[in-house]
């Protein structure tokens, strides 16, 4: 169907995901554009074909690409912190071992058009992870997280569109749980403790972006 919202939306957020594709490349970083977020899944369970390890960032976006089980059926041990039935030393071992693990596969929360990567991190796992440390780190935007705009638009867009969010589906007692908004706060829920910003790729990363046009995550 040509004419509904869907396709007229892809049609135009297409040029902004693969300008924000060159830019990542500009930037030293591998980047690829994705139709649609099967191609992101189909990429990441391709990478991660001889992965033992395989450490998930603790994403939305991830969760939302339905990899986990495809994952485990190759045979690889999924790290995955935010499982609600692990043990509190089950969590820590999970996130240490992201660290270190074959394949690291995160979301993003803004990523500025010109090549910028954003994220705000309370534990600061999912950061360092994404910085260096595994074999291969694999970072996926969909294209609601796209700022066309520069580091500060990408930070409010966090505050503003992420953090809130978050915050509520991990059942933070934070404001902005309760009210979407941003109260810089400093309740010990705070989730909003490590801000990272990536100008380019870590120079002994292994770092693939995968810009998928289509809302993902939060
Ligand atoms: S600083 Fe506090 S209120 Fe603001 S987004 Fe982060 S957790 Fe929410």
């Amino acid at each position: 169907m040509k004419d509904n919202t869907e396709y007229i939306r892809k049609q135009t957020s297409e040029l902004l995901c693969r300008q924000t594709v060159e830019n990542l490349v500009q930037r030293n970083f591998d980047a690829i554009y994705c139709d649609k977020a099967a191609n992101a899944a189909d990429f990441i369970l391709d990478s991660a074909a001889n992965a033992k390890t395989v450490g998930m960032g603790g994403s939305q976006s991830v969760k939302d690409l339905g990899i986990f089980e495809k994952l485990r059926a190759k045979g690889a041990k999924l790290l995955i912190h935010s499982d609600p039935n692990l043990t509190p030393d089950e969590r820590n071992y999970a996130m240490k071992g992201q660290q270190t693990c074959d394949v690291f596969v995160s979301g993003i929360n803004a990523l500025t058009s010109n090549g910028e990567i954003v994220n705000i991190d309370g534990v600061g796992n999912r950061v360092s992870a994404s910085i260096f440390g595994p074999g291969k780190i694999i970072l996926v935007a969909g294209r609601n997280k796209i700022v066309n705009g520069d580091i500060a638009d990408a930070i409010k867009r966090i505050k503003q569109a992420s953090a809130p969010v978050n915050s509520l589906r991990l059942s933070k007692d934070t404001p902005c749980a309760k009210t979407g908004i941003c109260e810089d706060c400093d309740s010990s829920d705070r989730i909003c403790r490590v801000t990272v910003i990536m100008e380019r790729k870590p120079s002994r990363s292994d770092i693939t972006v995968l810009v998928v046009n289509e809302d993902l995550g939060f």
